[in-house]
């Protein structure tokens, strides 16, 4: 790509912005978390100077070097892929947020490790709503029970949930994965109570249809940073 990563991110809000606009949003609802994973610290710092702070990462270890190499900066990571049990301690050291919590597991072991560290940690309970195998998250019938088992954990504090759409060129079975985050909210809302505001979804292909189902967090990482290269 020609451009830059702050014309890029430019684009991008105007984009989201616009796409609030014509489903009668404020704009201020919804809130642009770049998506950093496998591109290097230097484009992070332009997003940093273009005046983002928070980033989405994938992987642990990616996260924990990038942690480190920009100590320093006011830079904050969430955390936006699976995470195995055993590497509860490096979300506990280092998120900001988790947006991808999906077992019990985690939430005991996650608890664990913040209690050690007198933390608490921001999480979004991640949703499978395409019904993938492939795909994280637990099943949108799952959402109320797992919502009120969570109150045990007083160390994590729930602030919405997550979901990646089915990657698909027919609209409507994208949008109906974004409708059934939204019904979890609901559901969630209505039996176990309320907060639980968030809905982190909508990445490159797909924020404008998030944003026009209700997102509150969109993840565009392509649409800011270029291709990734593996
Ligand atoms: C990689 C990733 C993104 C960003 O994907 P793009 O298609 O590059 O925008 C967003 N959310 C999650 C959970 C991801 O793993």
């Amino acid at each position: 790509m020609n451009t830059t990563v702050a014309e890029r991110l430019a684009t991008v809000r105007s984009e989201i912005d616009e796409a609030c606009r014509l489903v009668g949003r404020d704009p201020a609802e919804v809130r642009m978390l770049p998506v950093s994973k496998h591109h290097p610290t230097e484009r992070i710092r332009e997003a940093h100077a273009a005046g983002y702070r928070l980033f989405g990462e994938n992987r642990l270890q990616e996260m924990a070097a990038k942690h480190a190499e920009l100590a320093g900066l006011d830079i904050g990571f969430a955390v936006i892929g699976h995470v195995q049990t055993n590497k509860a301690k490096l979300v506990a050291e280092l998120a900001e947020e988790l947006h991808s919590l999906d077992s019990l597991r985690l939430a005991e072991a996650l608890q664990r490790r913040l209690d050690a560290l007198g933390r608490r940690l921001p999480v979004l309970v991640q949703v499978n709503t395409s019904g993938e195998p492939a795909k994280s998250g637990i099943a949108p019938e799952e959402a109320v029970g797992f919502a009120r088992e969570l109150g045990r954990f007083d160390a994590l504090e729930p602030r919405g949930l997550m979901t990646m759409a089915v990657n698909s060129p027919v609209e409507q079975d994208v949008t109906d994965c974004f409708d059934r985050l939204v019904a979890a909210q609901a559901r969630i809302r209505d039996e176990v109570g309320g907060g639980w505001d968030d809905l982190s979804m909508g990445m490159s292909g797909d924020y404008r249809l998030a944003v026009a189902h209700g997102a509150t967090t969109v993840r565009p990482g392509t649409a800011v940073f270029g291709p990734r290269e593996y």
